[in-house]
């Protein structure tokens, strides 16, 4: 099979044989893979000229219905998918964390835009920030999508979720991306890259791949590009100072080697459940993936006096690893990627070796598969006597290898832990707080995720090595200084923030938002009276007033059962801060309700939130309150098959009193109606 690129809008085999890939297991030839004869410099231009405009023509929603859309369509397909998946070595359980982890890195970034980003092109961020006494002058960022192409180089490891996990949050922002997967598994990328090819759902230009090198890519990237990169921190390191990127000033993003750890409380001992949890997750994270997963536990670390009964439990559990053709249901761990990278792993063992000991060496039986052609490896368990002169702290062995090491102290613990250098996760398995406090903050600098592991959440933990969309992946130093996914702040990477000042009605219109202090519009027709679609952000209601009076608060304190005493308590409300007994800061909201809501049936067809509450005044008996009601922002929902559309439109709400002083402001969340023929699905 010669694998192909796409390339402006059309697949290209390479015009020479290339690269022949043979699969992990047995290996026998897989894929021939070159990128020879591609116009690298078109593919930029395809996806600035094409894919760019073709993306940005939709606002974030729409293109999370995009990629919910992938989601189902890879969904459907993705038998065939793990079938090609054995090939690469992997079980069914590791291809599950390949392929259903990345199909639900889109369905995950669907639902999160969907709740978290305004339906629209850009991205107003934060509140408006008041620069000037009278608050004419103000200031805000506003995110636009970056107008240039993401170039996504990927790791042989991950050649699914890899490829989905970086996509997601790019094509989310609007921008279109390139995609190279690393040679060695191609075959896969190549294959779910075809079905989002051939599913149709994103608009020319947003995706293209290249199966192969690079060529002179990087020559033609800009200020509006930018690359991500996942693999060894040597290319890393190369890539990263390419002179292009650096003259263009390129973001480059690295996620590379890592030396991750895992702790053993000191608090735990051999028979708690946390030291089983422990040896579970050491052993899960030595033989998933056969260790080659740049989060898998390379260091062990353990107190002293614990080191005999680790080291004896994790070698019973490994040794019950059946190794061998990854297809077979019985065999819990398959081979490496192939037999040179298994030579390059044992190549490190060797090396680690010579300040270590072998605690734990597993069998080379195989239940099918070729040891000497295939990429086999059995699980080995190092025991660093002396940790701090260990090469495990410096040396990645990126396959089923650990190395274990004994501790004295939190403090050395820790100080083992930094000793990685920055790493992308670190676990702590304790059930004990104050430890686990201690461990966490002394750890924290030095890692991009940790896991506190203890009997309360191992049923539903995730685990040491499962990235997670909605938290951020990346780890400082050696670990590449990255940062990806963590939900809204992995589409941030693909927008620029620009900082702008202006006067707040300026500012309403440039954000659809409305400002205080921005200029606002009455109309005859009451706001709660209209559609999702004629109701104009800025639109307002000024309510007549009411006077509140002694009654109101004993009414409200009797309906509530809340007799507080700066309310009801004539002489305690007079001690109080308040000199004198104040309206419940509850009644004015509900009071507030009764001036400006329209009570008839009509769009508005639900409450259902209130946020940013804050009583600024007091509110004495004999005070007059009076409101009004401006349409700050509206978001538009996409309806569920057979559901009525509406939008959310929220509304800024501001309490005055007889003197013209706030009393309160909030904002209140409702479910609007909107015009039947409004909505088009932007994937039909
Ligand atoms: P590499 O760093 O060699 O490759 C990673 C990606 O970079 C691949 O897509 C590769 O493509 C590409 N690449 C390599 N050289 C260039 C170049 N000059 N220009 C553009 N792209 C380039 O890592 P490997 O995949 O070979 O793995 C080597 C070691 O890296 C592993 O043994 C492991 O130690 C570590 N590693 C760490 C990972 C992590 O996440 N921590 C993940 C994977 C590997 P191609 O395949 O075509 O060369």
């Amino acid at each position: 099979m010669k694998l192909s690129s796409y390339a402006v809008g059309a697949w290209h085999p390479g015009l020479d044989d290339g690269t022949l890939v043979a699969d992990a297991v047995y290996g026998q030839p897989v894929a021939l893979v070159s990128s020879k004869g591609l116009d690298f410099a078109a593919m930029v231009e395809h996806a600035r000229r094409v894919g760019s405009p073709n993306l940005q023509r939709y606002t974030f929603h729409e293109r999370a219905a995009m990629l919910r859309a992938l989601a189902q369509y890879l969904t459907e397909r993705k038998e065939d998918f793990y079938q090609l998946s054995f090939k690469t070595g992997t079980t069914r359980r590791d291809a599950w964390v390949d392929i259903d982890g990345g199909i639900g890195t889109f369905f995950s970034y669907s639902s999160l835009v969907r709740r978290e980003l305004p339906n629209e092109r850009f991205l107003a961020e934060d509140d408006p920030l008041t620069l000037s006494k009278q608050g004419t002058f103000l200031g805000r960022h506003i995110l636009v999508p970056k107008e240039g192409v993401a170039v996504h180089i990927n790791a042989f490891n991950f050649p699914v979720w890899g490829m989905l996990e970086k996509l997601a949050p790019g094509l989310i922002a609007g921008v279109p991306a390139i995609v190279k997967p690393a040679t060695q598994t191609a075959y896969l990328t190549e294959a779910v890259f075809r079905a989002m090819i051939e599913s149709g759902i994103l608009p020319e230009g947003a995706i293209q791949l290249i199966c192969g090198g690079i060529g002179d890519l990087f020559e033609h990237l800009n200020e509006q590009d930018s690359v991500t990169f996942t693999g060894s921190a040597a290319t890393g390191r190369k890539l990263k100072v390419h002179p292009s990127l650096v003259a263009n000033a390129v973001p480059f993003n690295m996620e590379a080697d890592s030396l991750n750890c895992s702790i053993l409380g000191q608090s735990v001992a051999p028979g708690d459940e946390e030291f089983e949890l422990f040896i579970k997750e050491v052993a899960n994270e030595m033989t998933v993936k056969a260790g080659q997963k740049c989060t898998a536990i390379r260091r062990v670390i353990v107190p002293t006096d614990k080191v005999e009964a680790v080291a004896e439990a994790l070698s019973n559990r490994l040794s019950k690893v059946v190794l061998g053709d990854p297809s077979r249901e019985e065999v819990g761990m398959g081979p490496l990627v192939g037999a040179s990278q298994r030579d390059d792993v044992a190549a490190v063992v060797a090396k680690l070796r010579e300040g270590c000991e072998v605690a734990f060496q597993g069998s080379p039986e195989l239940l099918g598969g070729d040891w000497e052609k295939g990429g086999f490896m059995a699980p080995t368990l190092l025991y660093s006597p002396k940790p701090w002169e260990s090469g495990a702290h410096d040396l990645e062995p990126f396959g089923p290898v650990a190395t274990l090491m004994p501790y004295k102290g939190l403090d050395e613990a820790i100080a083992l832990a930094r000793r990685g250098k920055g790493s992308l996760v670190g676990s702590i398995v304790s059930y004990n707080r104050q430890e686990a406090r201690t461990l966490f903050f002394g750890c924290a600098t030095h890692h991009g995720r940790m896991l506190i592991l203890n009997r309360e959440n191992a049923q539903e933990s995730t685990g040491h090595g499962s990235p997670l969309p909605l938290l951020v992946h990346g780890g400082p130093g050696r670990a590449g200084a990255g940062e990806e996914l963590g939900g809204v702040r992995g589409i941030k990477h693909y927008l620029q923030r620009c900082a702008v000042q202006a006067d707040p009605t300026t500012l309403m219109a440039l954000s659809n938002e409305y400002v205080r202090g921005a200029a606002v519009r009455e109309d005859v027709v009451h706001p709660f009276r209209k559609y999702f679609e004629d109701l104009e952000i800025g639109e307002s209601l000024l309510t007549h007033r009411r006077t509140v009076t002694e009654a109101d608060i004993v009414n409200f304190a009797n309906l509530t059962g809340d007799y507080f005493y700066a309310h009801v308590d004539e002489i305690g409300a007079r001690d109080s801060i308040f000199g004198k007994r104040v309206a419940h800061g509850y009644f004015l909201i509900s009071a507030a309700a009764g001036l400006f809501v329209s009570p008839a049936p009509g769009p508005v067809l639900a409450n259902y939130g209130l946020e940013h509450l804050r009583f600024i005044e007091p509110v004495g008996i004999g005070d007059t309150i009076q409101a009004r009601l401006t349409v700050k922002s509206k978001s538009a929902k996409d309806p569920k098959p057979g559901e009525r559309p509406t939008g959310v439109v929220t509304w800024a709400v501001e309490i005055f009193n007889q003197e013209g002083k706030t009393v309160a402001l909030y904002d209140i969340l409702t479910l609007v109606a909107r015009k039947p023929a409004a909505y088009t699905n932007p994937c039909a």
